[in-house]
């Protein structure tokens, strides 16, 4: 299977055609190898229009919707970003082309650990995996330009609005547990004035303020 070839077409198709014009997200996406981040048996599918499973009944989310949520971020290079829900690894993996510091916080210690493993292998330097519940955010490194929640959210967390920076963003699938909207949130003045980006579909956030 060609790879490059496969990544080079999920970015025109799936990523420009579909509408995504940060080119600093394109250029991400294009330098990031996905296949790394999915299982031995999906090595194939990696580059296909949809999530694929990544074992304890969780998925590395749709090319599109790290796409789409990435660039909801209006990362420039400077900032400091908050991921909850690292899964495999691809979406921080994103991010540390694009921020400054990733912090990236996870539930289950065997996903941690294989992100972590592929962080290393290639050569990721600026993200740092913690195990936990993200449903409180991460107040040891806050506060955060950004935070990127993975994880389908009954509502936005006044934890993470709390550890947000002014002028800060916060992207968020909020909804029930089979359906949500994407919520894009932008502190203002303490307060977060949001845009909903459609609907979408995520795991549920599991923790003290999600499910
Ligand atoms: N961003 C991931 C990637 O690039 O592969 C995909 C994330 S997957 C859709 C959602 C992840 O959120 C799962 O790995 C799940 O274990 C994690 N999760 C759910 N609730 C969480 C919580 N309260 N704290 C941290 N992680 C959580």
């Amino acid at each position: 299977m060609d790879f490059e070839k496969a990544r080079e077409e999920m970015i025109r198709y799936q990523i420009k055609g579909r509408g995504i014009r940060d080119k600093r997200v394109l250029s991400a996406m294009s330098s990031i190898p996905r296949d790394k981040f999915v299982l031995e048996g999906e090595k194939d599918n990696a580059y296909l229009d949809c999530p694929l499973p990544i074992g304890m009944s969780q998925t590395i989310s749709q090319p599109f919707m790290v796409a789409l949520m990435t660039q909801c971020l209006s990362l420039k290079g400077p900032e400091t970003v908050l991921e909850v829900g690292t899964g495999s690894g691809y979406q921080a993996a994103i991010l540390s082309k694009l921020a400054k510091m990733v912090y990236t916080i996870e539930r289950f210690n065997a996903l941690a650990d294989r992100a972590g493993k592929i962080f290393k292998e290639l050569e990721i330097k600026n993200v740092k995996i913690i195990v936990g519940d993200g449903s409180k955010g991460l107040e040891e490194y806050s506060p955060y330009d950004g935070i990127i929640v993975t994880a389908g959210s009954p509502e936005i967390p006044g934890s993470l609005i709390e550890q947000l920076n002014e002028k800060g963003r916060i992207v968020i699938p909020v909804g029930n547990s089979f359906s949500q909207d994407l919520l894009l949130g932008i502190k203002e003045k303490g307060k977060l004035k949001t845009v909903n980006h459609g609907g979408c579909v995520f795991v549920p956030l599991v923790g003290k303020y999600g499910w």
